[in-house]
């Protein structure tokens, strides 16, 4: 399968020079959106994870699916302000500013094996925050799984100590 087949480029989106990867194209198609969640499925019951971590919003589009087909827990990290009771948080660079990431305080137990979820792992600045949170809560990030990697922003090089599966790499 490849999965490049339904991904959409949008050129110049949110902003010129930016060759945006839209997945809702392939999420449209209910075959290949489960052929490419079963395939994250099996890295994470390879991994033997207790429960799943995504950031909002395309992590949820990615790590609820595999938290139900494995029955386990989903926890959403979401930006500051969004999440209704006590939470951690984590600061993190954007190419303009920075921006704030939280998480439920009680939503890892210690010990618990993690997998990180988002569509894409790009420079791997929302990953890294995630990682950062999830371990502050005791939690062992034991993968990080993508739809989509751009390899050319280099988000890897960040992210040496973990094992990353994703499904399709654009050079
Ligand atoms: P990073 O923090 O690794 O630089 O950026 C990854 C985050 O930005 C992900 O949460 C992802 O949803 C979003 N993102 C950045 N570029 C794209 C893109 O081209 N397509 C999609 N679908 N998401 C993107």
């Amino acid at each position: 399968m490849n999965y490049k087949d339904y991904i959409t480029i949008v050129e110049d989106w949110p902003q010129e020079g930016i060759r945006f990867k839209d997945i809702t194209t392939l999420m449209q198609n209910g075959p290949v959106y489960k052929k490419a969640i079963g395939e994250l499925v099996t890295f994470a019951q390879e991994k033997q994870a207790d429960v799943i971590v995504g950031p909002e919003a395309r992590g949820f589009v990615v790590g609820c699916p595999v938290a139900t087909a494995l029955e386990i827990g989903f926890v959403p990290v979401r930006k500051k302000g969004k999440l209704p009771r006590e939470v951690i948080s984590c600061e993190y660079g954007l190419e303009y500013g920075k921006d704030c990431l939280t998480i439920h305080k009680d939503s890892i137990h210690p010990g618990q094996r993690v997998i990180i979820t988002d569509d894409l792992l790009a420079t791997g600045g929302t990953i890294e925050a995630t990682i950062q949170m999830v371990e502050e809560l005791g939690g062992e990030v034991v993968g990080l799984a993508f739809l989509i990697e751009l390899a050319y922003l280099n988000g890897r090089n960040k992210l040496t100590r973990y094992d990353i599966f994703s499904l399709t790499t654009y050079q």
